[in-house]
């Protein structure tokens, strides 16, 4: 056998052995569950990939309800494509960021407004999917107590997907949580003086 044919059938017993490992991963996963992911971290990527998510189940045409805790300066093309989507209940917090309002009270009053309709959304079996974006730092504020915003999600029905986005996530929500991504900040434009992109960041 020359040198090249020899290669290529190295290459596909390794590749038999892989796939025969990965169908065997493949077989042992038989459970259905409704998931908790938490996508935190300092980099980008936290939203854009929760509301890449909510595209899929809409996609699916999975019922949909979304909490966005921390409305930004501007209008962001998620809420301008979903807002008005049927499968979806789309709710935004009335204040903008913290340290524009600067006033705790404020923050406090409208954090607790709209954790009420996430609350709804984790109590209503027929919606399938929750994005709770920028949640972690309404607990690390202090703006909602940690305790009932886990009870809540502990108890919401079994099917129900749950997605929270936000920097510094607290370690009971990670011990809670399914699935956690943390996203490492490697660099970032804005700090090389670019402004935020209309379609990239908002
Ligand atoms: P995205 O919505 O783009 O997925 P994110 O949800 O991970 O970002 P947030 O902390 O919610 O990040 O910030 C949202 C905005 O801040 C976006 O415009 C994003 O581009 C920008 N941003 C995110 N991470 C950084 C960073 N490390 N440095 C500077 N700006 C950032
Ligand atoms: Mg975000």
């Amino acid at each position: 056998m020359d040198q090249q044919s020899e290669r290529a059938l190295r290459h596909k017993r390794a590749m038999q052995r892989k796939k025969a490992h990965v169908d065997e991963r493949i077989a042992q996963a038989v459970i259905d569950k409704g998931l908790l992911v938490v996508l935190t971290g300092n980099g980008k990527g936290k939203s854009s990939s929760a509301f890449g998510m909510l595209a899929r189940s809409v996609g699916h045409g999975l019922r949909c309800g979304v909490v966005q805790f921390i409305k930004g300066q501007w209008e962001c093309g998620e809420q301008l494509l979903f807002a008005s989507h049927p499968l979806v209940e789309f709710h935004v917090m009335a204040t903008g960021f913290t340290w524009e309002t600067q006033d705790r009270e404020l923050d406090i009053a409208a954090a607790r407004q709209t954790w009420a309709h996430a609350r709804a959304l984790l109590g209503n079996p027929e919606v399938q999917v929750v994005l709770l974006d920028e949640l972690t730092y309404m607990l690390t504020y202090g703006y909602l107590d940690a305790n009932e915003v886990l009870d809540a999600l502990r108890e919401r029905p079994a099917h129900q997907h749950v997605i929270i986005t936000g920097r510094n996530a607290a370690q009971a929500l990670i011990d809670l949580a399914d699935t956690v991504s943390e996203i490492r900040d490697i660099k970032h434009a804005f700090n090389q003086g670019v402004r935020v992109q209309r379609g990239i960041d908002y």
